[in-house]
């Protein structure tokens, strides 16, 4: 790196960081995380314009300084259902009491979030959004499917658009009580009338593709329904069994198949291929709120997969917004370094979401990090659950 001109007018210098994980392997330590120690960045329209040793910073009209603190890409979350309406801690004690996990768990969170008032669903979205923040997290994906009517998807997704532009559409999440039985009347709907009214509210189509949710058949007749109104793909697949559903989001090209935790060596072979384009999600936040296995993360990453961390936030199965919590599962009980983990919870998850503008503090990347009450990001997982983010910016800006 060679010293730089004077940055333009209105840049702002940001220095005094012990640890600058860049997510640009051009920069720093030349690995995956492009580390720099001793470093600044400096930020103009609220994005990057230079990052590399302090000593080396072009000067600029303002300066601040961090005082010694590790700064991290700022997490993206790129799996999360924030749009609902009361909770379930008597489902998670009574499973954590050694009771099985019964399916009338979504259908009483459906209940509860059509009953509720826009008012309210915006609220309760909002609320968890600001704690994702003041955990650092920076870019966030919230999924309708606690609705499961044209109208109630519709609002969830109107509610979602006012808190993030990573809007997901997922009717095809389970089959409401209504329709018991009429199972083919529920994927009818969603794929014909839900979809045209969710449509323009949306920028993705999700379905869930497992054991007791839609089948291969059913998931494909909805993604591409939503695929044909302009919406992009990716799936939740292969939680609770092993099924058809990373096959389908290969074949589709989706952005992402998510919590890949029962693989066989196809699924694997498939998701590394050259000319795949699908990253694996994982969801550490899911397998420990319900004592289940973890995903291979070691497996995939060995094999070449892109892999990416994200809470899965919800009411029954991972009612967790804490990125920094998911990450340290994953050193923890999912084989992956402390590196590996953060990069996947920042690049991996922009990746997931096919944003090349978030995840990294590379040169013309949005300016959104997380500074760390520690002299370096391996903290996360070395303290877990002490609340390391001292402070989260977005655009060059501090977040209130
Ligand atoms: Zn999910």
């Amino acid at each position: 790196m060679t010293p730089a001109a004077g940055a333009g007018a209105g840049a702002t210098v940001i220095g005094g960081i012990s640890e600058l994980v860049t997510n640009d392997p051009r920069l720093g330590d030349g690995s995956e995380l492009g580390t720099v120690l001793d470093a600044a960045m400096v930020v103009d329209g609220g994005q990057v314009i230079w990052a590399g040793p302090e000593a080396q910073a072009p000067a600029a009209d303002r300066r601040v300084d961090l005082g010694g603190h590790a700064v991290i890409p700022g997490f993206v979350d790129s799996h999360a259902h924030l749009v609902f309406a009361g909770d379930r801690a008597a489902e998670f004690a009574a499973r954590m009491a050694g009771y099985p996990y019964s399916a009338g768990g979504i259908a009483s969170t459906v209940a509860a979030t059509r009953a509720a008032t826009d008012a309210e669903l915006f609220h309760r979205a909002a609320g968890l959004v600001h704690e994702m923040r003041s955990a650092g997290t920076t870019t966030v994906e919230i999924k309708s499917g606690y609705g499961l009517t044209t109208d109630d998807e519709s609002r969830s997704l109107r509610v979602a658009g006012r808190l993030t532009p990573e809007t997901t559409f997922l009717g095809a999440h389970v089959v409401p009580v209504e329709y018991e039985g009429r199972r083919d009347d529920y994927v009818d709907l969603v794929r014909t009338e839900m979809v045209d009214a969710c449509a323009p509210h949306a920028r993705w189509v999700d379905v869930f593709c497992d054991r007791g949710a839609f089948d291969a058949d059913e998931a494909r007749a909805v993604l591409e329904a939503g695929m044909a109104r302009g919406l992009l793909p990716r799936l939740h697949g292969n939680q609770l069994a092993h099924g058809p559903g990373v096959q389908l989001a290969v074949a589709l090209s989706a952005a992402s198949v998510d919590h890949c935790t029962h693989l066989d060596a196809a699924d694997v072979e498939a998701l590394a291929g050259a000319a795949a384009t699908t990253v694996a999600t994982l969801l550490p936040g899911a397998e420990f709120s319900t004592r289940a296995r973890y995903p291979d993360a070691r497996a995939l990453i060995d094999a070449g997969v892109v892999v990416a961390i994200a809470t899965d936030c919800n009411p029954g199965s991972s009612y967790t917004s804490s990125m920094p919590f998911c990450l340290a599962v994953a050193v923890r009980d999912m084989g992956m370094t402390p590196g590996e983990a953060l990069w996947s919870a920042t690049a991996g998850g922009a990746r997931a979401l096919r944003r090349s503008d978030v995840g990294a503090l590379a040169v013309g990347c949005r300016a959104d990090f997380a500074v760390l009450d520690a002299p370096s990001y391996v903290h996360l997982a070395y303290r877990p659950g002490v609340a390391l983010v001292s402070g989260t910016w977005l655009g060059g800006e501090p977040s209130p």
